[in-house]
């Protein structure tokens, strides 16, 4: 895919020099304002942005502290353009958390070498956060990266008094399916469960992890139990329309999922919660679980008191 740069500079005609630079090497953005760079960034963050030190209203400097405390644009590189040999600005600019600098005026050679090394860096970064994320057979989240982005929603929760959902999805009768199948077929079948997993989950903070084996977990935060079980009955369903032939079934003749829900419902205003109560909302919907399971497989069913 094309990298992307963003270029934020106050004076149009050095936007304009970086960008005939730059032709061809990125997809180029621009910004003449600090502001107007953060709030393009909030919609698409860029591979790489090029900022220019010194502007009027918001400085160059500020735009890095804001990225920097923004966890969705934290990781995204920026090159600080500053005035010639002005070593301070430079070194103000490592401190912002810059991981390089330009001085003006910018010669060609230099700027596409820097950027280039930038955007291979930035390419290998993202390669192994990837890697360190998601789950290597299906694509969806691994568990540890489940598990951080639970814990991240669940204090996310705690401070605005939303209701946060969890559904745990496990194959039922997946054993009797590598048997009959073999185990290359089993991988392929949880590929295409975990595709029709993910088309379910549609909202934007919606996560689907892939916890082991054949277990699928799916976090529905600003969620509550009417919508949780909603997103329970769609996944059954979605399942069951892949039509996967299973012939070892005990209950039916195509592959299904059976489906816990835990809710920890909204609250009357924001409250501290201990991590504690994170692991009874697992537990829950691990609990109802294997309700489900007992009630015949192919069916959800949801936790108790604070479901
Ligand atoms: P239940 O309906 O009670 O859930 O029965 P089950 O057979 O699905 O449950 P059980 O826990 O007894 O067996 C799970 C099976 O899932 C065991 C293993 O054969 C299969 N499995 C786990 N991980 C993988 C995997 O990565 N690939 C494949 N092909 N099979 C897997
Ligand atoms: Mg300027
Ligand atoms: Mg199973
Ligand atoms: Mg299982």
């Amino acid at each position: 895919m094309n990298p992307s740069i963003l270029i934020v500079d106050d004076n149009p005609a050095m936007i304009q020099v970086m960008a005939g630079m730059l032709k061809g090497a990125a997809q180029l953005r621009f910004a003449i304002r600090g502001r107007d760079a953060l709030e393009q960034m909030a919609g698409c963050a860029p591979d790489l942005v090029l900022l220019d030190a010194e502007m009027p209203g918001m400085s160059g400097y500020e735009v890095c502290a804001a990225m920097k405390a923004d966890a969705r644009l934290a990781d995204v590189p920026v090159i600080f353009v500053t005035g010639h040999g002005e070593t301070e600005a430079e070194v103000r600019g490592l401190e912002a958390g810059a991981v390089d600098f330009i001085t003006k005026p910018v010669n060609a050679a230099l700027l596409l070498a820097r950027v280039r090394t930038q955007l291979r860096i930035k390419t290998l970064t993202d390669e192994l956060r990837n890697l360190a994320t998601t789950d290597g057979l299906t694509g969806v989240s691994n568990r540890r990266h489940f598990d951080d982005l639970l814990q991240r929603e669940w204090q996310r929760c705690a401070r605005t008094a939303a209701p946060l959902s969890m559904l745990m999805v496990d194959v039922d009768h997946f054993k009797r399916y590598n048997d009959h199948y073999g185990h290359p077929a089993g991988d392929s079948c949880l590929k295409a469960l975990a595709l029709a997993l993910v088309s379910v989950a549609q909202r934007p903070a919606d996560c689907v992890g892939r916890m082991g084996g054949e277990e699928f977990a799916i976090l529905l935060p600003n969620t509550d139990a009417a919508g949780a079980q909603e997103v329970a009955e769609r996944t059954l369903q979605a399942v069951r329309l892949l039509g996967l032939p299973h012939a070892g079934s005990l209950h039916a003749d195509h592959v299904t999922v059976s489906v816990g829900v835990g809710t920890h419902a909204a609250q009357a205003q924001p409250v501290p919660i201990a991590d504690g109560d994170l692991w009874g909302l697992v537990s829950r919907a691990d609990k109802a679980l294997y309700a489900a399971k007992n009630a015949g497989r192919d069916c959800w069913r949801a936790s108790g008191p604070q479901g």
